[in-house]
């Protein structure tokens, strides 16, 4: 048994409000005892008969981020399309096709290796649980070796085949729905199942079948939902009992109230909003509503290639409303919900000790410092770690 010591912690947030001050959980002075990669104890008193001690004075620390959302199997990148946008061009789901392209082109080692980049990105930023989806690869073959590489990277692997309707079937997506029903989802070995359900994308029929199929095999249900133009994709989500429901941008007050009122938790993706100036305000109304939020980045090389939750922080509290603690919540806590995982978001006794150090004295320089890197290390199970790993 080893165990290791986070004393004299400034700010600890651990998301736990039976324990601390306000939505945050927030303790002062703090002590946190690890032993086997779990939480042990948080105290404000000295630490006796540990392994090692590491000083945390005018720092705070917080759980690990979990970015429940993320498309990073892939190759190439869309930066022109980006600088298009800066022009004042709309985005619409069909630059996805240039990607699709090039992940086809490319080999497995290449796909990894671009996989590793930016998970190492995002770990160096804080994160520690992050969801992949595949989607970029659209014919069986292609989506298979996507999810296996996703696999090797984390357990929060989705199959996205669902993403848009490749070149080849333009003529008759219909067929493309046969074929992720009967050949793409039996052959997949994700855990969860998605589909883009929107204007250029797929129909609330279409989606639903999708779904279905992919419980009926086993997978658990999340969508993309109300990005480009409102749909049935809540709906949906919420009668499949699907675990979030992500985007959300142009949602109706009908789709607000009935994701409140749900066990489905609303992924609102600042990073998108940023990148594709949609210019969605809707932030505030789900969490007004009472609905669970989740902040994630949906790095992806077309609509948000970013891999930094702080910045996703910042931009909640900029662009969508959020108060600062709103946005540490849902970049924690929050994600953590639309995974269904209860070990990890949280700092208390039994809990994973996925843990990110700030060199700041509170978490409100996460918004404050927007684009500086304030991460001084990054625990997964209380080891630091700075190359990604399953
Ligand atoms: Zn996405």
């Amino acid at each position: 048994m080893s165990s290791i010591a986070f004393t004299n912690i400034a700010t600890l947030v651990t998301n736990d409000v039976s324990s601390g001050d306000g939505v945050l959980g927030v303790l002062r002075d703090a002590t946190l005892v690890v032993e086997d990669g779990l939480i042990a104890s948080i105290t404000q008193g000295e630490p006796s008969g540990v392994d090692s001690v590491i000083d945390c004075a005018g720092k705070t620390l917080l759980p690990g981020f979990v970015d429940s959302h993320s498309h990073l199997i892939f190759a190439g990148d869309r930066a022109e399309e980006f600088s298009a946008r800066s022009r004042g061009q709309k985005y619409t789901a069909g630059g996805i096709a240039s990607t699709v392209d090039a992940t086809r082109a490319a080999s497995d080692s290449v796909l990894a290796h671009n996989a590793q980049r930016l998970l190492d990105e995002a770990l160096a930023s804080g994160t520690t649980t992050i969801e992949i989806k595949s989607g970029y690869g659209l014919t069986a073959a292609d989506e298979s070796r996507s999810i296996e590489i996703a696999r090797s990277f984390t357990d929060e692997t989705t199959l996205l085949a669902a993403h848009v309707i490749p070149q080849e079937f333009k003529a008759e997506p219909h067929a493309y729905v046969d074929l992720i029903i009967n050949s793409i989802i039996p052959q997949s070995s994700a855990k969860w199942i998605d589909v883009f359900c929107d204007q250029g994308a797929f129909t609330p029929e279409q989606t639903e079948a999708i779904l279905r199929a992919g419980i009926s095999r086993g997978m658990l249900p999340r969508i993309h939902a109300n990005q480009l133009s409102a749909g049935k994709g809540v709906e949906i989500a919420v009668a499949l009992g699907a675990a979030s429901a992500d985007h959300l941008s142009k949602s109706t007050a009908a789709d607000i109230e009935l994701l409140a009122s749900s066990e489905t938790v609303a992924t609102l993706l600042p990073g998108a909003e940023f990148s594709t100036h949609l210019e969605s305000n809707l932030g505030r109304k789900f969490l007004d509503a009472g609905a669970t939020v989740a902040i994630a980045s949906d790095c992806n090389p077309g609509s948000s290639y970013t891999t930094s939750m702080p910045f996703c922080i910042a931009a909640a509290v900029s662009l969508l409303g959020f108060t600062v603690e709103e946005a540490v919540r849902a970049a924690t806590f929050g994600g953590a919900k639309a995974l269904l995982r209860e070990d990890i978001g949280t700092l208390a006794v039994g809990k994973k000790a996925d843990l990110v150090l700030l060199n700041a004295p509170s978490y409100i320089h996460l918004a404050y410092r927007p684009g500086v890197n304030l991460v001084h290390s990054t625990y997964k199970s209380g080891r630091a770690v700075t190359s990604w790993q399953k």
